[in-house]
């Protein structure tokens, strides 16, 4: 059943691994969570990359051309693979590569400090494969608040205003990830199409600021658009937030040392926490989690606002891979998520929704 559907995930950060020269797309790569062998054994169709420009590029006027870095390592891996993968810009071209048995893959931006002021660039990289533009990544900028930094604009800036409509104009779809309540809510308000919140959970669940509020989820659906819930147990579970929150702060000298160490490189520092998760046991007091209850934050979307408007976000390579449950450790385990859906007694059209429909009927919607 699970390979008759059209399988998205809209959130994938191996173009860091990519950009590092740690994994190739091409093998099972023994780093990271994507590549092509595992999306094709967990049946995924359609997967949006993170071309994403660290913020500590920012004061040296860099975010536009770093991003312009990890867009081009991102199409000179996708044209190495182009028999079993390529990039689509329009609902046209994403029905030929499926047709064609291809995976579909989608550049997203998160954050758009990478827009580096500029609004044509939009554009310009919607012309390169972008079709999904992140608000915010952890730190405010020059569009909007994020979620997790300090409040500048009250939601969206005016320039902020201005990108959402220019996003309408190109086929870009806004995400609101990691983004303030106020600023999803502006963007909501503000965009003529469907808008997407690309890789969170509920926050009614697990209280967490990078979780989306009843409020937002209702906003997001009102436009068209689509909450996809990450696989991340600390979003997830209010017990394992806790719990990481109770290790971290047992652990804070030998921590900051790891983040002070790697503070210019986000891999390098992602791994060195990999080492340092592994090397203690620090969920011992907490049950392990499984995809029962990524579908718990789904069953709550759809009690909420219908059926239409939720989807996945894995996040996969975009936090320590200890962050994950125990049966979604990477794609090859995708099919864990519909067996879950069905187990719960999704109908068969319900979970085509959720599995990657939702995704692609957005996508379809801002790219026409
Ligand atoms: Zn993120």
């Amino acid at each position: 059943m699970h390979r008759d559907l059209i399988v998205a995930d809209a959130h994938s950060d191996v173009v860091l691994w990519l950009e590092a020269g740690l994994v190739d797309l091409a093998v099972h790569n023994s780093e990271g969570q994507t590549d092509l062998p595992r999306l094709r054994a967990g049946g995924v169709d359609v997967v949006a990359f993170n071309l994403w420009a660290d913020p500590i590029y920012i004061p040296q006027g860099r975010a536009a051309s770093r991003t312009r870095h990890m867009i081009d390592v991102w199409r000179a891996a996708i044209a190495r693979n182009h028999d079993q993968i390529a990039i689509a810009r329009t609902k046209t071209e994403l029905d030929r590569i499926l047709a064609a048995g291809k995976i579909a893959a989608i550049g997203k931006i998160e954050g758009s400090h990478s827009l580096g002021g500029h609004l044509r660039a939009v554009k310009a990289y919607k012309q390169l494969g972008v079709s999904i533009l992140g608000l915010t990544w952890h730190n405010t900028n020059a569009l909007a608040d994020a979620c997790c930094d300090q409040a500048k604009w009250g939601g969206l800036s005016a320039f902020g205003a201005r990108v959402v409509r220019e996003a309408n104009r190109w086929g870009v779809i806004i995400d609101t990830a990691h983004a303030s309540d106020a600023a999803a809510l502006a963007a909501a308000a503000v965009s003529t199409k469907p808008i997407i919140c690309s890789h969170t959970a509920v926050r009614a669940l697990t209280a967490h600021r990078r979780n989306v509020s009843d409020e937002v989820i209702r906003a997001i659906a009102r436009t068209g658009g689509v909450v996809h819930i990450a696989a991340i147990n600390y979003l997830l579970s209010a017990a394992w937030s806790a719990a990481i929150d109770t290790f971290h702060a047992a652990h804070t000298t030998e921590l900051e040392r790891i983040r002070e160490q790697y503070k210019d490189d986000w891999l390098r520092r992602t791994m060195a926490l990999n080492r340092f998760y592994d090397e203690h046991d620090y969920t011992a007091d907490v049950q392990p989690l499984t995809v029962e209850r990524l579908i718990d934050h789904i069953d709550y979307v759809v009690a909420l606002v219908g059926v239409d408007h939720v989807g996945i976000g894995s996040d996969f390579d975009g936090v320590p891979h200890h962050h994950f449950p125990a049966d979604l450790q990477d794609y090859s385990m995708f099919p864990r998520i519909t067996e879950a859906l069905v187990r719960r007694g999704y109908t068969w059209v319900d979970i085509a929704k959720i599995m990657g429909g939702n995704f692609v009927r957005v996508f379809a919607q801002a790219t026409q």
